[in-house]
């Protein structure tokens, strides 16, 4: 038996088990595709007592980020989304050039360029060498290391204390979760602003985002939780957004329990409430999940099924961490899906984990003419709707797999 990551109760109440599946950002080489690969349960489970939901650690951080292919910059919309938060966090913090920005998992330098365009010092603090490599040749000082307690006292030795210290998707994939908020309690300015945006439970429970829960991803966070864990660290969330990104994400603000100068917004109430209201406290709302994902994974085959009965062409669209855990589990390989793409060069001629599906460059849709396209990163569907329109001329259509099988 485990326990939580966070109270270290045990765990006995499942939220959702998806079957086993192979780690999300393992994409299969050509010479690889011969050999074995590792399978893990994806099994989430909820805490009785604090009801932090949460996948057991079976890989070793550095065994997955150390080398990542996820590069931010790919995602238009999320350079823009970053450019934007900038903009705010200037204009709300007043920040200039006496000011210290740091920002966790800060990949290849997607949001930190735009505080070096204003001539804002920023430091980035990332895992994967070869994503913080990306980050250094744009200009973006970065270093090379995992965030917790002992890469806190380093960098306040090293680099002071930071004014502002964000993080954005990086909540939920750290496994010590403990030691990761209590390192930025010990890094923060007294008069610091931390913060922080995950994808928030609550909308992945209402839109069925299963494909969400994957192996990188050990924690998964409403607002009661992530209140209840900063503030046992001695920090004070004080206000919250709620954004649309991810499939619906929160960004929380938070400063230092005794910063009394930043007072506590009527949003932060606000959200406490209405998850209450929702039965976020309560064992009973997270039993449900399970039967969701099972109904939407028959609805997205049904169609698969039928649409391959009436003789049509589908390809995929990405290779993101969802799309591997949306494929496994609903066990779609080659026989549904002739291939997908990407833009990401580091992902194409592979093939995907698990479920070996070619992955090529996105121009390949032109020359195959397929009848459907169907979305992995449906988070994005807007961008790749877009990018990708020409399937018109031929009458191809999108689908959207979640929050339920969709044609566009
Ligand atoms: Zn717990």
């Amino acid at each position: 038996m485990f326990v939580c990551r966070f109270c270290h109760a045990p765990l006995r109440t499942t939220f959702v088990d998806l079957g086993m599946s192979p780690l999300c950002q393992t994409h299969i080489a050509p010479d690889q595709l011969h050999e074995m690969e590792p399978f893990y349960p994806l099994h989430a489970y909820v805490c009785d007592r604090c009801f932090l939901v949460q996948l057991q650690e079976f890989v070793a951080p550095d065994a997955i980020f150390s080398q990542y292919a996820y590069f931010s910059s790919y995602s238009t919309s999320w350079v823009e989304h970053s450019r934007r938060y900038v903009e705010m966090a200037i204009a709300r913090f007043g920040l200039d050039r006496n000011s210290k920005v740091m920002e966790i998992a800060s990949n290849d330098g997607y949001l930190l360029q735009h505080f070096v365009e204003r001539a804002i010092p920023v430091l980035g603090i990332e895992p994967a060498a070869n994503v913080a490599a990306a980050a250094i040749a744009k200009g973006v000082p970065t270093t090379v290391r995992f965030f917790g307690r002992d890469t806190a006292d380093d960098l306040v030795r090293e680099h002071g204390r930071p004014d502002l210290l964000l993080g954005n998707n990086v909540l939920a994939h750290v496994p010590d979760v403990n030691d990761f908020v209590a390192g930025m309690k010990q890094l923060l300015a007294p008069r610091g602003v931390i913060t922080m945006e995950f994808p928030h439970l609550q909308r992945l429970m209402a839109e069925n985002q299963f494909d969400t829960i994957y192996h990188e991803h050990f924690s998964y966070f409403s607002f009661v939780v992530a209140e209840k864990i900063f503030a046992h660290h001695g920090l004070t969330i004080f206000d919250v957004d709620e954004l649309p990104t991810h499939g619906g994400s929160l960004r929380i603000y938070a400063r230092h329990a005794e910063n009394g100068g930043l007072p506590v917004g009527g949003s932060v109430g606000a959200l406490r409430q209405a998850e209450s209201d929702d039965g976020f406290l309560t064992l009973d709302r997270y039993r449900g999940f399970g039967e969701q994902a099972k109904a939407t994974k028959r609805k997205l085959l049904a169609f698969l099924v039928d649409a391959k009965q009436r003789g049509k062409r589908i390809v995929g669209y990405g290779a993101p961490g969802k799309g591997n855990t949306l494929l496994n589990y609903c066990g779609i390989r080659t026989d549904f899906i002739d291939f997908t793409v990407d833009a990401n060069t580091y992902k194409q001629g592979k093939f995907t984990p698990g479920t070996r599906i070619p992955i090529l460059a996105p121009d390949r849709i032109r020359d195959a003419r397929p009848d459907y396209v169907l979305i992995l990163p449906w988070n994005l569907k807007d961008e790749i709707a877009r990018t990708v329109g020409y399937i018109r001329e031929w009458g191809g259509r999108f689908v959207v797999p979640i929050p339920e099988v969709q044609v566009l």
